[in-house]
C-alpha cells in the first residue's frame, strides 16, 4: 500500500497493536498467553484454545501481522502516548487536525489506554499535558486558547458528558458539523483534567443489568482545540485553530462477523452502526476512494473534519492474551490488518 498523505493515492493510518497483562481473574480461569509479540513490530498467534480457533487460524492464515509498532505488555503509558500520539499534539500546534482511536473487545484495554488511572495516566491526559507544556515553551506568545469538550455516541445518540442532560442535535454550519450546546471547557492547565475527564467517563451510558459498568456500545470522544494568534507572511495576524480527536471506542465484539450484512439488519440485531461506519470510511480512506461515507453514522458525522484527508490519523488495537479471548483477539487483528 502507498504510504504518506497526499502521496498516493490513500490516506495514510498508522496502526499500532497494544498488548495488555493478563488479569487476574484470567490466570485464575486458567488461561495460557497466546499472543506474542516481537521486536516491538511483529505480532504472532501462538497458541489457540480449541479445534475451531484452529481451523479459523488455518483458513484466514492469521498468525503473524506486523505493524507501525507493537506493544508488548510491559509497555508504559508514556511510551504508548510519545510512539503513538505526540506527533499529533505537535501538529495540531501547528493547526493541523489528527485523531487517535482505540480499537478491540470489551475488556481489551481501551480505557486504560486512553483514560488510564490517577497513577498512570493515558493518552488523553498526556496529550494534554504535552499540550500544555508545548504552549509554555513557545517562543511567542500567541494568546493561546485550549478547550476540551467530551462526549459519547450511544445508540446514534449523542450526549455530553461533561453535562450531561438532554440529547445533543448534529448541524452543519460553516465550521462543519457541530452538536449544538456542548460543552466547550475552557482548560489552564493539566491538573484540573484528570478529574474532569474521570468525571466524564462516569456519565458515560451503563446498560441497566450492569449499572456500574460502561456500556460496551458507548464511544467516548474526547476533542482538544487549541486556538492562537499568529502573523502570516504579510505580517497580518491570523487565527489559527488544531484539533485533536481522542476516541475510546465502542467494544469491537461482534462487528467484525456481521461486517457482510446491510446496515438495516444490522440495527435490528442491536450491532453498533457508529463502529461499522467507521470501518467502512477507515476502508474507503484507505483504498483511496473519492467518496468517504462519513454521513452513516453519528461518530463519522463527528469526525469528518479530523478523519483522512490532510488529517493525521492512528489506530490503537488493544488485545488481551489470554487464549480465552482468541477470535476477539483474531479479529482485532484482521481489522488493523486492514486498516494499514
Ligand atoms: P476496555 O475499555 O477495552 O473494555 P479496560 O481498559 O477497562 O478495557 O481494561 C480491562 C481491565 O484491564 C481493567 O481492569 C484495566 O485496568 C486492565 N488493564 C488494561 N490494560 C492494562 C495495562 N496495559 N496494564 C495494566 N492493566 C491494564
Ligand atoms: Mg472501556
Amino acid at each position: 500500500k502507498q504510504g504518506g498523505n497526499g502521496s498516493g493515492n490513500g490516506s495514510r493510518i498508522l496502526v499500532f497493536v497494544r498488548l495488555r497483562p493478563m488479569g487476574k481473574k484470567e490466570r485464575e480461569a486458567g488461561s495460557r498467553c497466546c499472543v506474542r509479540i516481537v521486536n516491538k513490530k511483529d505480532v504472532y498467534l501462538t497458541e489457540f484454545a480449541n479445534e475451531n480457533d484452529y481451523l479459523r487460524l488455518k483458513r484466514l492464515r492469521g498468525r503473524h501481522f506486523t505493524f507501525d509498532a507493537s506493544f508488548p505488555d510491559s509497555t508504559t503509558q508514556q511510551e504508548v502516548y510519545f510512539t503513538t500520539t505526540a506527533e499529533l499534539v505537535e501538529a495540531v500546534l501547528q493547526g493541523k487536525n489528527g485523531s487517535v482511536f482505540c480499537y478491540g473487545a470489551t475488556g481489551a484495554g481501551k480505557t486504560y489506554t486512553m483514560l488510564g488511572t490517577t497513577e498512570n495516566p493515558g493518552v488523553m491526559v498526556l496529550a494534554i499535558k504535552d499540550l500544555f507544556n508545548k504552549i509554555r515553551q513557545r517562543s511567542f506568545d500567541g494568546n493561546h486558547l485550549v478547550h476540551l469538550s467530551y462526549l459519547e455516541v450511544y445508540n446514534e445518540t449523542v450526549r455530553d458528558l461533561l453535562s450531561p442532560g438532554r440529547p445533543l442535535i448534529l448541524r452543519e454550519d460553516k465550521h462543519g458539523i457541530v452538536a449544538a450546546g456542548l460543552t466547550q471547557y475552557r482548560a489552564y492547565s493539566t491538573d484540573e483534567v484528570m478529574a474532569l475527564l474521570q468525571q466524564g467517563n462516569q456519565n458515560r451510558t451503563t446498560e441497566p443489568t450492569r449499572a456500574n459498568e460502561t456500556s460496551s456500545r458507548s464511544h467516548a470522544i474526547l476533542q482538544v482545540v487549541v486556538e492562537y494568534k499568529v502573523k502570516d507572511s504579510s505580517n497580518n495576524i491570523v487565527n489559527r485553530v488544531g484539533k485533536l480527536s481522542l476516541i475510546d471506542l465502542a467494544g469491537s465484539e461482534r462487528a467484525l462477523a456481521t461486517d457482510q450484512r446491510t446496515l438495516r439488519s444490522l440495527e435490528g440485531a442491536n450491532i453498533n452502526r457508529s463502529l461499522l461506519a467507521l470501518s467502512s470510511c477507515i476502508n474507503a480512506l484507505v483504498e483511496g476512494k473519492k467518496h468517504i461515507p462519513y454521513r452513516n453514522s453519528k461518530l463519522t458525522q463527528l469526525l469528518k473534519d479530523s478523519l483522512g484527508g490532510a488529517c493525521n490519523t492512528v489506530m490503537i488495537a488493544n488485545i488481551s492474551p489470554s487464549n480465552l479471548s482468541f477470535g476477539e483477539t483474531q479479529n482485532t487483528l484482521h481489522w488493523a490488518d486492514r486498516a494499514k
